[in-house]
C-alpha cells in the first residue's frame, strides 16, 4: 500500500468516473459545439451565480487567462506572498501579462482589506505602476488550507470598488472553503469579477479547471485562451469527468477534512513536533523540533511507504484527497504514534 500526502491532485480518475467519461457526448469545442463542455460551463455558472464560463486545461492557464483580462501591461496586482499565482505560475504574470505584483505579508495565505488599501498606488501618481487587480486564493495553498470569512471579502469588494480594481479569485479549492465554512457559492459569484475553480484536485477529475465571470468577460477570455494554446476540440470526455466530479464528489470533501483534522491532533503530541498550524480544510502544515531534519523524517516515513512534502521554511506538508482512503488513514495513524 503506497500513501500519498503530497498533494490532492495525486487522486485519480475512479472506475465510475471513467465509465461516465467513456459515455459523454462530445464535439468541436473550439466551434463551441461539444454538448459536454457546454453542459459544464452552464452548470459551474449556475453554482455561482455567474453569467459565463469557460472550460481550461489548467488551473494556471485559467488563472493566466483572468489577469490578462483585466491587465495592461506595466501595471501591478496585489497578492499574498504565497500566492499561487506569484509562485508556482512559472512567471506567467510577468511573462503574458507584463504586469508586477505588489506582495502583502498575509496570515495563512489570506490578505485583509486593510492591507490591500494601503498598498494601493495613488492613480494620479504617475511615477508608480498603476494598482489595477486583486487577486485572492481560497482554500490558501501555502498558507495552509486556509479560508476567507465572507464578511472580510465583502470588505475587500469595497476596497476595490472604490479604487477602481478587479478582484479575481484563485478557487483551485473553493470547495473545500464553500463544504468546511457551508458558505454559499452565490455569494462568491457576487463578490468576485471573476473566478478559477479546479476539478482535478481534491474533486479527483483527471484534468480541467473552469473560469467564471459576466458574458463579455469571458468572451473576451475566449480569444485569451486560444493565444495561451488552451482551445481544446473533444475536451467533452475531460469536462464529463468535471461533471462526475461535481455531481459525486463535493459531499466527500468533508471526509478528507476530518482525516486532516485527526493527523493534526496525533502531531500536536508529539515531542518531535514544534508547532501544527491550525486545520480548517484537507491541507495540514507542520514542523519538526530543531533537533529533527526535515529530509531524515521525510525518508523515514518514506520507508514506511507514506509521501509527505516540504514547503520550504523548514514547514512539512500533508495533503488529504479522495484516494486516501479510511485503512491508509488508520495504517498512518498507527505509523505516527509509533514514531
Ligand atoms: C493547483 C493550484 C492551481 C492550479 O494548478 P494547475 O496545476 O495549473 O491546475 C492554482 N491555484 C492554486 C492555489 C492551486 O493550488
Amino acid at each position: 500500500m503506497q500513501i500519498n500526502l503530497v498533494s490532492d491532485t495525486v487522486t485519480k480518475p475512479s472506475y465510475e468516473m471513467l465509465q461516465y467519461m467513456f459515455n459523454a457526448d462530445v464535439g468541436d469545442d473550439v466551434y463551441k459545439e461539444d454538448p459536454s463542455v457546454i453542459e459544464l460551463e452552464e452548470r459551474v455558472a449556475a453554482v455561482f451565480g455567474m453569467e459565463a464560463a469557460l472550460f481550461f486545461p489548467s488551473g494556471t492557464m485559467a488563472n493566466q487567462t483572468a489577469i490578462k483580462l483585466h491587465t495592461q501591461p506595466g501595471e501591478q496586482l496585489i497578492a499574498d506572498k504565497y500566492s499561487h499565482i506569484f509562485h508556482f505560475e512559472a512567471g506567467g504574470v510577468s511573462f503574458n501579462s507584463g504586469v508586477s505584483c505588489c506582495l502583502l505579508e498575509g496570515n495563512r495565505g489570506m490578505i485583509t482589506a486593510e492591507q490591500i488599501e494601503g498598498a494601493i498606488n495613488k492613480p494620479d501618481f504617475y511615477h508608480s505602476p498603476l494598482t489595477s487587480l486583486v487577486c485572492l486564493e481560497n482554500t490558501t495553498n501555502i498558507g495552509g488550507g486556509a479560508c476567507y470569512e465572507m464578511e472580510e471579502l465583502e470588505k475587500i469588494k469595497a476596497v476595490c470598488e472604490a479604487n477602481n480594481l478587479k478582484l479575481h479569485l484563485d478557487g483551485a479549492r473553493i470547495w473545500n472553503a464553500l463544504v468546511a465554512k457551508r458558505q454559499n457559492p452565490k455569494d462568491f459569484g457576487r463578490i468576485f469579477d471573476t473566478i478559477s475553480v479546479c476539478f482535478s484536485k481534491g474533486l479527483g477529475a483527471p484534468v480541467g479547471s473552469v473560469l467564471l465571470g459576466d458574458k463579455k468577460t469571458i468572451q473576451r477570455a475566449l480569444r485569451i485562451r486560444k493565444v495561451l494554446g488552451g482551445a481544446m476540440r473533444q475536451s467533452g470526455y475531460l469536462a464529463a469527468g468535471a461533471i462526475y466530479a461535481l455531481e459525486n464528489n463535493i459531499k466527500l470533501l468533508t471526509e478528507d477534512h476530518r482525516r486532516a483534522k485527526e493527523l493534526a491532533n496525533i502531531l500536536k503530541k508529539k515531542s518531535w513536533v514544534a508547532s501544527v498550524e491550525p486545520v480548517e480544510t484537507n491541507i495540514l502544515i507542520f514542523s519538526l523540533v530543531p533537533e529533527y531534519n526535515d529530509e531524515t523524517f521525510i525518508e523515514k516515513l518514506k520507508q514506511k511507504n507514506i509521501s509527505i512534502s516540504s514547503v520550504g521554511n523548514r514547514k512539512l506538508r500533508m495533503v488529504t484527497h479522495l484516494d486516501y482512503r479510511e485503512v491508509m488513514h488508520t495504517y498512518v495513524i498507527e505509523s505516527l504514534s509509533k514514531l
